[in-house]
């Protein structure tokens, strides 16, 4: 980051409102990450990247009651905004926005975003109103923060196509950024809800990954298709007999379609099981 700036947080949307038009004034380009908060290092990644697009970084805060299901972790997910703001003071971020949900919903709120086809499949097969949730709070992130760039994880592959895919079906005036995904030692992708996992589950999750890339590099082998891939995939995550597998895709990175062959521009994504905690992961192909 440039010269360390003092962190702002900011709770009141019209704050927010107020402090990005400010910004633009001056001629600023601001950049935006959105999280739910319990930062670990894969969203400093986002915002470090962020502040290489931009002059001014704004992170979001809000564990956004939407987005989960009825029989989510909502209640228990993960909260600590005193530890994220510190760690966003030492990466210079320039602002927090932590809205609350009574702000961000108003009594009687009516209007989301559903996008119909994309969000149906992978993830949104069994999370039904998830990507609903997801994709209304961004656009509303969108009009209160105003960026001109916003970051977005790889590792939730599916979420980053369709906020790429609103931004070009609403024509909101944003650029997206892809960041890669920063994974622990073994492999596993970092995650907030890593944390649920009890020891010997977080041992038996590097599977996911080891199972991954073991099917991606059968990937350039002549003749192979998706399916052999899926199944090279399948057989390593067998290995781990208290994982359950939710799905296993072999799809185009930009359209989420089914792909015949791991061409380049594929990925396989997986989501699966393990002591109760849903891990998803992804790997890009060819
Ligand atoms: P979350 O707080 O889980 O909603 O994630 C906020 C943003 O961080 C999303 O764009 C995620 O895709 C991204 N993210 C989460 N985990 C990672 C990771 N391990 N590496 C890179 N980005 C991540």
């Amino acid at each position: 980051m440039k010269a360390k700036r003092d962190t702002l947080l900011i709770g009141e949307i019209d704050r927010m409102l107020s402090w990005s038009a400010g910004q633009h004034r001056e001629g600023r380009q601001l950049a935006l990450v959105p999280t739910m908060g319990a930062l670990h290092e894969g969203h400093l990644s986002l915002v470090r990247l962020a502040a290489e697009k931009a002059d001014r970084v704004v992170v979001s805060i809000f564990v956004n009651p939407v987005q989960f299901g009825p029989r989510e972790d909502f209640d228990r997910y993960p909260r600590d905004l005193e530890r994220d703001l510190a760690a966003c003071r030492s990466l210079g971020v320039d602002a927090v926005f932590a809205p609350s949900a009574a702000d961000m919903y108003l009594p009687g709120h009516g209007v989301f975003v559903d996008e119909e086809c994309w969000s149906k499949v992978m993830c949104g097969a069994t999370r039904e109103g998830h990507f609903r949730g997801v994709l209304t709070v961004v656009a509303k992130l969108f009009n209160i923060v105003r960026p001109d760039t916003a970051v977005f994880g790889r590792k939730d592959a599916q979420q980053a196509a369709l906020v790429g895919k609103m931004i070009r079906d609403l024509n909101f005036p944003v650029t997206l950024v892809i960041a890669p995904t920063v994974r622990d030692r073994d492999g596993l992708a970092l995650s907030s809800r890593n944390a649920y996992l009890k020891p010997e589950d977080r041992r038996r999750a590097g599977v996911v990954f080891k199972s991954l890339t073991e099917a991606a590099g059968q990937a350039g082998q002549p003749g192979i298709s998706a399916g052999d891939i899926c199944r090279v995939a399948r057989e390593g995550l067998s290995r781990e007999p208290g994982l359950q597998v939710e799905y296993l895709a072999c799809v185009d990175a930009h359209t989420l379609q089914p792909v015949d062959a791991p061409a380049p521009g594929a990925m396989l994504a997986v989501a699966a099981w393990i002591g109760g905690v849903r891990l998803v992961d992804n790997i890009v192909l060819g």
